[in-house]
This record gives C-alpha cells, structure tokens and sequence, in this order.
C-alpha cells in the first residue's frame, strides 16, 4: 500500500492543478492520497472530478493545512478527511484566507522599506489559489533579489527576518476544534521542521494531544533516521498515531510523491482503522 497524506496543489503553493497531480500520483502508482492545500479545500473536488474520469486504483481523500500560532511558533496542523461540505468549516477557512491576505499586505510594505520594488498583483499572479510566502519566494528569485528560495526565507520571509510579517493565524487548540467539527482527524505536520529543542516539542505534543488531536508527521522523504526515530518515540509516547507525507510541492529531485514513507511496525498509522479505504492498509 503506497499511501501519502501530504500534498499541495495550485489551489495554495503547489506547482500542479489538482489534475496533474492525481496524474502524477498515478505515475507514481500510489494506493492513497490526501490533498492538504494551505488554508483551502479548493482542489479536492476539482481532482476527485478528474479522478471519476480516469480508471485506476488511486484513492483521494479530503484534507486540509491549517495555519496557526503557539508560542510565537508557526505550526501546521492537517486535518484529514475533512467534511467538504461543511459550511461553517468554510467559512472558518475563508477566515484564515482573509488574514493570509493581510499579511501579504505586510509583507509587501516591509519589502518595500527595504528597498525591493515589488507589488502584490506580482504575487497575486503567480498564485491561483491561496497566496502563501512561497509565492513571495519565486517572485524574489524571478527578479534575481535572490539566488533561491531558500535564500529569500532566509533574507527576508523566515520568521524576524526584514519582510516577517507577524501573521494573526488562530491558535493550536481552535484548530483541532475546526477540524474535529468538521469531523476530521487533526495530525500535526511536520514536528521535525519546527526548529525547537525536544523539551519543547514534548510540551507541543502534550498540549496537542490534550486539545484533542489525533496524530503527528513521524516521516518524509528526506528525513535523517535519527530524526525519524526520535519522532516515532515520540509519537508513542504522547500515544499519537503515526501520518507519513511527502510535502509535495513540486517535481524536484528532493521531493515526490509517496516516496521512502515507510513505518515501522512498532507504531499505529493513523489509517489503521479507516473504514473507507478499499483496500486493507
Ligand atoms: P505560509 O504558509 O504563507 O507561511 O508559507 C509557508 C510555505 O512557504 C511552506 O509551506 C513552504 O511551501 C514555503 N517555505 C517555507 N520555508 C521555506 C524555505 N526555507 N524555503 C523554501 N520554501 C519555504
Ligand atoms: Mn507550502
Ligand atoms: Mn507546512
Ligand atoms: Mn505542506
């Protein structure tokens, strides 16, 4: 069973439409996929329409990357297997969009004081969907203000940097109550990535588990073992069961879907007792 419970699509900062990449899912010959855009829900029924057209074995489920706050950190949280029907999840993701809006606001005020000419159509254009700081990113490097990325996070959009905008997102804990009444199972992504010492992310993990979420991100593509041993410790410690994902963004040689997402046999996935997927994890 090749499963993976991360992706990104056009919809937020994905560099594919929902079709091309259930097409490359397909490819890829994955059992399992969930579509977790930043702050939207927007792709998955424009790829579960593309899906019905094609015959194959992919499943796609429904999911969602909700941005928050805790502690000054910004932490993702996904929420899998969201009800997409649900109005007032909607409404409450629409909320999250209108802040990501006003950020962008920031942004581009504080890149202006920097002395970088750049305006927000820019931005705008690049994106389809939601705007995220990825989109900043390419529009830096297209301008050659940066070499990569990276290095645009690490100059100007990563957390104190000159264009950090401070970002209103709500916190842990209403999250988790978003995504349960949407009754959806809350995983915490990427733990790995938070840049905390471990007693910290033990008091992230506690404070997650008490506010009802379900589990946590213990692999990824590039993950060190170490790390990724460290994380299934954890994961069993604060009795979370086990999310895998690539954190598709685009083809790249570091990054694809479903690939080296394996668990070990010693934790729970979180799929261990979805009754709708066709065929046995
Ligand atoms: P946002 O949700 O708008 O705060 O933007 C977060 C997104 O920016 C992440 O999901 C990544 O796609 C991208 N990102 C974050 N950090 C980096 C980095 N260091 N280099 C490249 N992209 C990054
Ligand atoms: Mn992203
Ligand atoms: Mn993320
Ligand atoms: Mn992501």
């Amino acid at each position: 069973m090749k499963i993976d419970l991360h992706s990104h699509t056009t919809c937020s900062d994905g560099a594919l439409t929902p079709e091309e990449l259930i097409m490359r899912a397909q490819q890829m010959q994955l059992d399992v996929l969930a579509i977790t855009d930043h702050d939207t829900i927007a792709g998955i029924a424009q790829a579960k329409a593309y899906l019905e057209k094609t015959s194959n074995k992919l499943q796609i489920l429904s999911g969602v990357e909700i941005s928050t706050r805790w502690h000054g950190y910004e932490i993702h949280v996904l929420g899998l297997n969201v009800d997409e029907q649900d109005e007032v999840f909607l409404g409450r993701l629409q909320t999250q969009q209108q802040k990501r809006e006003q950020r962008s606001q920031s942004i581009i005020e504080k890149l202006q004081k920097a002395g970088i000419d750049i305006e927000l159509s820019e931005v705008k254009s690049r994106a389809k969907g939601v705007v995220s700081r990825g989109h900043f990113a390419q529009v830096l490097v297209s301008k050659q203000i940066c070499a990569h990325p990276q290095q645009a996070f690490t100059q100007y959009l990563g957390k104190d940097k000159k264009a950090y905008a401070t970002p209103k997102w709500i916190d842990l804990a209403t999250s988790i109550q978003w995504i349960k009444e949407a009754k959806g199972q809350a995983v915490l992504a990427h733990p790995y990535h938070y840049d905390m010492t471990t007693k910290w992310l033990r008091r992230l993990l506690t404070e997650f588990s008490a506010a009802g979420g379900e589990g946590m991100e213990v692999q990824h593509t590039n993950l060190a073992k170490a790390k990724h041993d460290l994380m299934v410790e954890l994961a069993i410690e604060h009795k979370l069961l086990a999310s895998v994902g690539s954190d598709f963004h685009a083809p790249s040689r570091w990054t694809e879907l479903g690939k080296r997402l394996q668990l070990p046999d010693t934790i729970l996935p979180i799929w261990h007792d979805w009754t709708h997927l066709t065929r046995p994890a």
